[in-house]
């Protein structure tokens, strides 16, 4: 097996021309073991590590840009990102385990196209972006345009995502993202949800994002759960309605992991979890805007 390592995006983007074939990876916490387990050895391994562009998080002009090859304990020790962005860091911090975080990457996450990538879910309900590099330049879509399927992605031949992007939320907004796992640690989604809420002064829901993780191909809004929140005051009638929105739009398979009635259930209680969590940061951070 050939190992490329570029030092620039331009440099990765012509060996990936050159070389169609070549796999990249991050972490390779996801490609290793894919390997161990039979699938076919790439003939060339492109390794994005190398690219300071890959590797960095900043904060400019109210956006977060991280690199898609940043081991995702940078985002987990930053403490400014996860202020602004807790649900999207904590789900970056459940990644398996700290040897995993101090490998693996969102672009990782993202690109392996698991129905049950924890980060996706956070990453969707906050608007996130995916920048794409190839050898014909760059285009950003957004990141729930990823993944198309299970492992399957809608990147061309030649194309790598190079950062991503998360503005910064508006006022008086919060998100969270939650899992069920059979185990206490170390073990894939049954149903991961992430949810953001904006909330008015009066308490009013003014705008609400929700996403279901490992209940179907590919992460899923929920958009009856968004509707049955926004105008409400997050009342039981509100939160029912999330519940069985969520558990309405889960479209899972049945595994050792799971029944397809469980996952539907459990999508149902999370979902309004995440949602009552994501509220109370929403006024939290009002009330922390009063006293500025
Ligand atoms: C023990 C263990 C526990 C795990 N636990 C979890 C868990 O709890 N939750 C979870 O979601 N995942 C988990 N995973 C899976 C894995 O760690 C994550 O998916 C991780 O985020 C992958 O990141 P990576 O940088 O290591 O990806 P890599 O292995 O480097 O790459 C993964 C895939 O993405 C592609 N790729 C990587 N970077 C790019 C890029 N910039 N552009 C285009 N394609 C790219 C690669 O070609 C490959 O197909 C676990 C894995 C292990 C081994």
């Amino acid at each position: 097996m050939n190992y490329l390592a570029p030092a620039t995006v331009e440099e990765a983007a012509n060996m990936l021309s050159e070389q169609p074939a070549a796999k990249v990876f991050a972490g390779a916490t996801d490609v290793i073991p894919q390997i161990r387990a039979g699938r076919p050895e790439p003939e060339t391994l492109i390794d994005l590590k190398g690219i300071a562009r890959l590797t960095s998080v900043n904060h400019a002009g109210g956006t977060w840009t991280i690199g898609a090859a940043t081991p995702t304990v940078e985002l987990t020790e930053n403490a400014e990102l996860a202020a602004e962005l807790p649900g999207l860091v904590e789900a970056a911090g459940l990644i398996g385990s700290d040897q995993i975080q101090n490998r693996c990457s969102l672009g990782g996450n993202l690109c392996n196209a698991s129905p049950a990538a924890d980060s996706v879910p956070a990453m969707i309900v906050n608007g996130a972006r995916a920048v794409i590099a190839s050898g014909s330049g760059t285009r950003t879509v957004p990141v729930a345009d990823i993944a198309t399927g299970p492992g399957a992605t809608s990147l061309a031949e030649g194309e790598f995502v190079v950062e991503i992007e998360v503005d910064s939320p508006p006022a008086n907004t919060g998100d969270a993202y939650l899992r069920m796992i059979p185990r206490t640690e170390m073990d894939i989604a049954v149903v991961g949800v992430g949810a953001r809420i904006t909330l008015d002064d009066t308490g009013t829901c003014t705008s609400a994002t929700v996403a279901l993780g490992a209940v179907a191909p590919t992460a899923v809004r929920v958009p009856d759960a968004e509707a049955a929140l926004i105008g409400s005051t997050l009342d039981d009638a509100a939160l029912a309605a999330v519940a069985e929105a969520a558990a309405a739009a889960c479209n899972p398979i049945d595994d050792k992991r799971g029944t397809v009635a469980y996952r539907r259930q459990v999508a149902g209680v999370l979902a309004r979890r995440a949602v009552v969590a994501a509220a109370q940061r929403a006024a939290d951070d009002n009330q922390q805007g009063a006293q500025r």
